[in-house]
């Protein structure tokens, strides 16, 4: 165990002790102008009870609900009737899923139906489009290059294919853009940019037949620079860092949305902390960064969708 991972156990640890995890949660349930959205990669079948457990728990404090839906809080702000409601007092939850696996289509879908909401599946169409035989080496090479031979199962590298994305957006889920082909984005050329994520876009919205409104580039939470963040808005309304935070419409633009990564096989005490919000505050310095850096303006001056 390294001594960050130790610290983050002994916090949970400490944070669930004291229920301040649950506090917390209680407060952000007095605002509707906030909203949550949370990156999971695979969702494993021998894992579904588990998820159901965590979406039981989530729905508790948290209203699961869909891009389409999420994206209204932009234009409704905090003055609608519906925040009066006991719907409204549960903030919303969005769920989005990196990278397009087929456990994504086989269990998330599904199981966020069963709760009434909709996911976000940003996928990789060279992925998609890569025949049994070339998968795992495309996830190996491209998607995950950590990954050691003999540590993954199918769920991690078996990719969902295009019939596939195609069924999930005629079900009322936003399939959205993760790059052609997984690459990373910050310092490539204009022309690289816009194959990575123009020819992308164009390739997802025929296999759809939707706009597709939804962009999160690959790998780490600043593995962008200012030239494919403008290439991102020419092609999208929102775009999602791998960077915790919470967002609240008033202050927050479409163009730069905070995503906490909560995966299936987290412990209760862990995805309780990190839905909490508890662990926001360590981001905050990345998150002005990046706004910094992409020039995104906070606060009245923001764009609307
Ligand atoms: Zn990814």
């Amino acid at each position: 165990m390294t001594f960050r991972s130790q610290a983050r156990a002994f916090l949970i640890h400490a944070a669930t002790l004291a229920r301040a995890d649950v506090l917390a949660l209680r407060l952000q349930r007095r605002s509707c102008s906030q909203a949550l959205v949370v990156a999971v990669h695979e969702t494993p079948p021998s894992m579904e009870a588990q998820f159901r457990a965590q979406l039981e728990w989530v729905s508790k404090y948290f209203t699961i609900t869909s891009l389409e839906n999420f994206a209204g809080l932009w234009k409704d702000s905090c003055k609608k009737d519906s925040c009066k409601s006991e719907a409204g007092r549960k903030p919303p939850i969005l769920f989005t899923f990196d990278d397009g696996r087929e456990s994504n289509y086989t269990v998330a879908a599904p199981m966020l139906e069963s709760f009434g909401g909709r996911g976000v599946f940003f996928v990789v169409p060279a992925f998609a489009e890569c025949s049994a035989d070339e998968a795992l080496a495309f996830y190996r090479s491209r998607i995950n290059p950590n990954s050691r031979p003999g540590d993954e199962a199918w769920e991690d590298w078996k990719p969902m294919r295009p019939v596939q994305i195609e069924e999930l957006a005629a079900r009322g889920h936003a399939i959205g853009n993760h790059t052609l082909t997984h690459e990373r984005l910050a310092g490539l050329s204009p022309e690289r940019l816009e194959r990575e994520i123009g020819d992308s876009a164009r390739k997802l919205g025929r296999w759809t037949s939707r706009p597709v409104d939804a962009f999160a580039w690959t790998f780490g939470w600043d593995a962008i620079d200012a030239n494919a963040w403008h290439v991102i808005q020419r092609h999208h309304r929102f775009c999602f860092a791998a960077c915790p935070g919470g967002i609240d419409s008033r202050h927050d633009s479409p163009a730069l949305l905070w995503r906490r990564e909560v995966e299936v096989k987290y412990s209760a005490p862990e995805y309780r902390f990190l839905y909490s919000g508890l662990v926001d505050p360590w981001w905050s310095t990345r998150r002005k960064r990046l706004r910094k850096r992409l020039r995104v303006l906070r606060g009245p001056d923001i764009e609307q969708p």
